[in-house]
């Protein structure tokens, strides 16, 4: 989990002379005691279109990236492909990745807010990042500007690739299958701008 990958290949797959990302101070390492953590979802046009969810666990975000980002429709089941961890300084990260550079593209702070581990065992019992993730069914809290309420990132087993989770939105008050925030709200929380516009002002 967090230790193991420690920002190792975040590093190794960006050149910070050329990328305006930031570069991955060491992270705290420090055990997650609070039960409030950040959350952000980065929209990113690169060579193909995703959406990056990253939660906060141990002094890194963990992610994952979202092809078709997250619903707020129960029935859909959104692909969530685990990628490196990154430094918590990325959640504020907005801005042109380079041509050539890993990740070329624009990316956009989409939402972001808090979260909390809400995952249980068997036994009604709270379960901790690292067995939750372990258990494969994470169940998480959203506190965002967009996104609110109850979803359950589960590993899927499936073909054997141990990367690939899916995403589902809790039934609860905030579920709502008409809703397609990824298409009806595409504004940064942070700039107010979309990934064009982003885009557009870095040529200038
Ligand atoms: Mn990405």
């Amino acid at each position: 989990m967090a230790k193991s990958d420690n920002l190792k290949s975040y590093r190794k797959k960006r050149r910070f002379n050329k990328t305006s990302e930031p570069k991955a101070h060491s992270s705290t390492s420090k055990k997650t005691t609070s039960r409030r953590q950040r959350f952000v979802i980065q929209e990113h046009d690169a060579s193909s279109h995703h959406f990056d969810f990253r939660i906060e666990v141990d002094g890194v975000f963990k992610s994952w990236a979202v092809p078709k980002g997250l619903s707020t429709d129960p029935r859909e089941k959104r692909l969530a492909v685990a990628v490196e961890d990154h430094p918590l300084e990325y959640g504020n990260f907005e801005g042109v990745i380079p041509e050539g550079e890993y990740g070329a593209g624009t990316v956009i702070v989409w939402d972001r807010g808090i979260y909390r581990n809400i995952t249980e065992n068997d036994d009604g019992e709270r379960l901790d990042m690292d067995a939750a993730m372990k258990k494969g069914h994470v169940h998480l809290l959203l506190r965002g500007k967009k996104l609110k309420g109850g979803w359950s990132l589960i590993h899927s087993k499936m073909r054997g690739d141990s990367k690939n989770w899916l995403l589902v939105k809790s039934k609860d008050d905030h579920a709502d299958a008409r809703r397609n925030p990824v298409k009806s709200q595409p504004k940064s929380v942070k700039s107010g701008k979309t990934v064009k516009q982003v885009a557009g002002s870095a040529k200038e």
